[in-house]
C-alpha cells in the first residue's frame, strides 16, 4: 500500500455559528470528513472534525486562476504542481462548545475567520474566537466575507467596513479579507492563493522530544465485534514537536485518575491512509493497545502523548500571572478574584478550578479539580461564567 502524506499544517475554521464554515470547507476541499464509513472499514477512524485538502498551481494559467484543489487544472486541464497539503479543523461555533474551540485553537497554525456578509460584524462569538487565537499566538489569519450573494453591493461594502474596524480593534488589521459565495464556489481560487501566501508552514523542530496534544479519541469497533477482533483505542491530535514512529512506546499524561498511561503507537494514519512516521503539523490518528472503552467519546481529549518520563509531572495547583482580555462586551468579565470559579484551557485540556489565593498584583493560585500537564511560561485561556454561559475572559501565564 502506498504511504499517505501528512498535512503540513492545521488551519482553523472559526467564526460565529451559521456563518457558513461547513460549506466553505466543502468548497475548499471538495469533501467534508463527517462520514467515516470508509475509515471504519480500515479499522482506524479519522473522526477529528477535519478535512484535508491539497493545493495545486497550474504553470499554464495566470493569477488566482492558476490555484486550485485539483491536480488537473479546472481551467485548462493541464497537470498542476502540488504546493501543499493542509488540514482544515472545524471549530464549533455553538455557545456551549467554546471549550472545544479553545482546545482546538492550540493546534491551529493559522485560521480562516468566516464572517457572514448579511449580519452585523462582529457577532459575540466572532470576537471570542479571534481572542482565542491571540492567546495561542496565531497570527496568520484570513477573513472570509461569506454569503456575498445574499446582499446588495452597498450592504457588502458596509459590512466590509465593519470587518475592517473590528480587525483593527483586535490587532489583526493586516489580515486579508476575501469576499466569497461558498455555495457557488465564487473566489475559492483567490482564497486558495491567499492561504498559500498568508498562512505559512512554521519551522518545526523534529529533533526535540515528542509532544503531541490529543484533541479527540474514539472507539473504532463496530458494536458486537468479538473481543479477539477488537481494535485498540484510537487517539487523534497534532504533534507540536518531535516525531512519532509507528510501533514506538508512548506515555499518555496526565492519564486517568492521576495515573499515567503507557501503551504503544500500533498504527499511525491520516485521512488518506497509513503513515509510518508522524511529524509536527497536520492532524494524525494513533491506534494504541488501549481498551477502546478508555478512548471512546473523546475521553482522552486534553492528554499529552510523549516518550516515557519526558513531560513535567501532572499538577492540580497552578500559579498564574493573569491578564484581562480587551473586549467590546462586558468589561468586568476580565477581572479575576479569589473564590472565582474558572475554566482553564491548558493545551487541549480543560480544567475547572477555584482561585484560592492572590499571591501578587496580578498573580493568582488556582486549585483545579483535575490534573493538567503544564510547562513554565505556557499560556492558559481563562473562561468565566457570564450569566448562563462561559465566556473567554482572560489569559494566564504559568509561573
Ligand atoms: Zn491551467
Amino acid at each position: 500500500m502506498k504511504e499517505a502524506t501528512q498535512a503540513e499544517i492545521n488551519i482553523g475554521m472559526i467564526g460565529h455559528v451559521d456563518h457558513g464554515k461547513t460549506s466553505l470547507v466543502q468548497a475548499l476541499t471538495g469533501k467534508w470528513a463527517d462520514t467515516h464509513s470508509e475509515e471504519l472499514k480500515k479499522g482506524i477512524s479519522i473522526r477529528l472534525g477535519y478535512a484535508d485538502a491539497s493545493f495545486y498551481r497550474c504553470e499554464n494559467c495566470k493569477g488566482s486562476e492558476s490555484y486550485s484543489n485539483k491536480e488537473k487544472c479546472p481551467n485548462c486541464g493541464k497537470k498542476g504542481t502540488l504546493l501543499r497539503k493542509v488540514s482544515f479543523v472545524d471549530a464549533p461555533g455553538h455557545e456551549t462548545l467554546m471549550a472545544t474551540m479553545l482546545s482546538g485553537a492550540s493546534l491551529m497554525h493559522g485560521a480562516i475567520l468566516v464572517i457572514a456578509a448579511n449580519e452585523h460584524c462582529p457577532q459575540p462569538r466572532t470576537v471570542e474566537h479571534l481572542m482565542a487565537l491571540s492567546i495561542t499566538d496565531t497570527k496568520d489569519i484570513i477573513v472570509v466575507q461569506n454569503k456575498i450573494d445574499l446582499v446588495s453591493k452597498e450592504a457588502a461594502e458596509e459590512n466590509f467596513k465593519q470587518i475592517k474596524g473590528f480587525l483593527k480593534d483586535y490587532g489583526y488589521e493586516s489580515a486579508p479579507i476575501i469576499p466569497i459565495a461558498a455555495h457557488f464556489g465564487t473566489n475559492v481560487d483567490l482564497l486558495i492563493e491567499t492561504i498559500e501566501k498568508t498562512i505559512k508552514t512554521p519551522k518545526f523542530d523534529s529533533s526535540k522530544e515528542l509532544k503531541m496534544y490529543v484533541v479527540r479519541s474514539f472507539d473504532v469497533n463496530k458494536p458486537g465485534t468479538k473481543p479477539s477482533e477488537l481494535n485498540g483505542g484510537v487517539i487523534g491530535g497534532s504533534i507540536l514537536q518531535g516525531e512519532l514512529i509507528e510501533g514506538s512506546e508512548i506515555e499518555i499524561t496526565p492519564g486517568l485518575e492521576d495515573k499515567n498511561i503507557l501503551t504503544k503507537a500500533v498504527a499511525l494514519s491520516v485521512s488518506e491512509g497509513r503513515i509510518r512516521k508522524a511529524k509536527p503539523g497536520g492532524l494524525i490518528a494513533v491506534q494504541t493497545l488501549l481498551d477502546p472503552n478508555l478512548t471512546k467519546s473523546d475521553l482522552m481529549r486534553g492528554q499529552i502523548v510523549s516518550k516515557t518520563g519526558k513531560m513535567p509531572a501532572p499538577t492540580r495547583q497552578l500559579r498564574l500571572e493573569v491578564y484581562a482580555l480587551k473586549r467590546l462586551l462586558s468589561k468586568s468579565l476580565g477581572e479575576v478574584k479569589v473564590n472565582d470559579l474558572l475554566v482553564l484551557t491548558v493545551g487541549t485540556m480543560t480544567g475547572v478550578g477555584n482561585v484560592v489565593k492572590q499571591s501578587g498584583k496580578n498573580e493568582f493560585e488556582v486549585a483545579l479539580k483535575n490534573s493538567v500537564v503544564i510547562e513554565k511560561g505556557q499560556k492558559v485561556a481563562i473562561s468565566k461564567r457570564d450569566g448562563s454561559s462561559w465566556r473567554l475572559a482572560a489569559y494566564g501565564i504559568s509561573k
